[in-house]
């Protein structure tokens, strides 16, 4: 099978016909065999009634229903989990994105060997409040990740060799980042292509404002467990014995200072009234629990599957 198209959504009935149909042209234009995947992300409209009805019509369409809403990353990884096509394409079920870009990207995977191509919206038809904001999200991103070239991580519209959607896993809210998850697997070979973007034409778009802060720490969370996922000492035996030394220095020039003042006449020392002695406290306590933070870590990792996922390109 050529292409696996996902498409995970959340109470979108009413674009439902329009897109598949849509898809069913450029497939059937292009001659490609493929596969619709809807991933009903517990729709409380009649988006599930609708896909079966398409489905009658259609045998090339199949879907998998939660029975609530788990958000769009893990209906994006129970996809990927069925996708049974050489190229897996991925897109917003609102009608934003064009299925008329989907034989380019195919094209850029099969071709010109991109094991990920990302859609750049580059002319967006999105309020202010949105395009502004992911602007600033994107510099971080590329930033943090290093992948230079991507100007639009979140973009619906995305493809992948198949290969790549078997050894990522997209859970929580990661579906922002999956370039970084890419790039982490193994995957370097990403590519961007500018895509046409619409305006949603029904119903409403199902991420606020919050998508930002929750963007940002995940975005922390997943660089901390890109740099020290599998060694986590590194990170807290730092951080613990710089505290540490911080406070062995305080500790210290408390004592000296009540030694000096034991043995002179004119000079009294309170060891409570001294910031040395609150100091020493903290930085010391703050260390050793540091540095018992990063043992637990260790012992974590230690029964952690993910310790040996090394992606193997050749062997010979
Ligand atoms: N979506 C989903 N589960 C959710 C939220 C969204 O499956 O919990 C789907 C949604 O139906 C759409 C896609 O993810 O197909 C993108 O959502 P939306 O268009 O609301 O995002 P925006 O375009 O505003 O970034
Ligand atoms: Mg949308």
């Amino acid at each position: 099978m050529d292409i696996s198209v996902v498409i995970p959504l959340y109470n979108e009935a009413e674009s439902l016909p329009e897109l598949s149909a849509w898809i069913e042209r450029v497939m059937r234009d292009n001659g490609f065999s493929y596969e619709i995947l809807f991933i009903n992300d517990g729709s409380r409209d009649n988006s599930l009634d609708v896909i079966k009805e398409l489905q009658r019509n259609n045998p090339c369409i199949h879907a998998v229903s939660f029975s609530r809403n788990y958000g769009k990353s893990p209906a994006l990884d129970t996809g990927f989990a069925r996708a049974k096509g050489d190229v897996v394409i991925t897109m917003d079920a609102d009608l934003q994105d064009s299925p008329d870009e989907i034989p380019e990207l195919y094209r850029m995977i099969t071709v010109d060997g991109y094991d990920l191509v990302s859609g750049w919206k580059k002319k967006r038809y999105d309020p202010l409040s949105k395009t502004i904001p992911t602007k600033l999200f994107n510099a971080t991103a590329r930033k943090v990740s290093g992948i230079k070239n991507l100007h639009d991580f979140n973009c619906g519209l995305k493809a992948y060799r198949r290969d790549v959607v078997k050894h990522i896993e997209v859970y929580g809210d990661m579906h922002r980042y999956i370039p970084y998850l890419a790039k982490n697997a193994g995957y370097s070979r990403i590519g961007e292509k500018v895509v046409h973007h619409q305006a949603r034409k029904y119903g409403s778009s199902k991420f606020g404002l919050d998508r930002f802060v929750n963007g940002y720490l995940d975005l922390i969370s997943l660089w901390f467990q890109t740099k020290f996922g599998i060694k986590p000492m590194h990170f807290f035996g730092l951080l613990g014995s710089l505290m540490f030394a911080i406070g062995f220095i305080a500790v210290v020039t408390v004592l000296i200072l009540k030694l000096v003042a034991m043995c002179s006449d004119t000079f009294s020392f309170w060891l409570t009234k001294s910031v040395y002695f609150y100091l020493s406290m903290t930085f010391m306590i703050l260390g050793v629990q540091f540095f018992c933070t990063g043992f637990i870590g260790e012992l974590i990792t230690r029964n952690s599957v993910e310790r040996r996922n090394y992606l193997i390109s050749e062997e010979f």
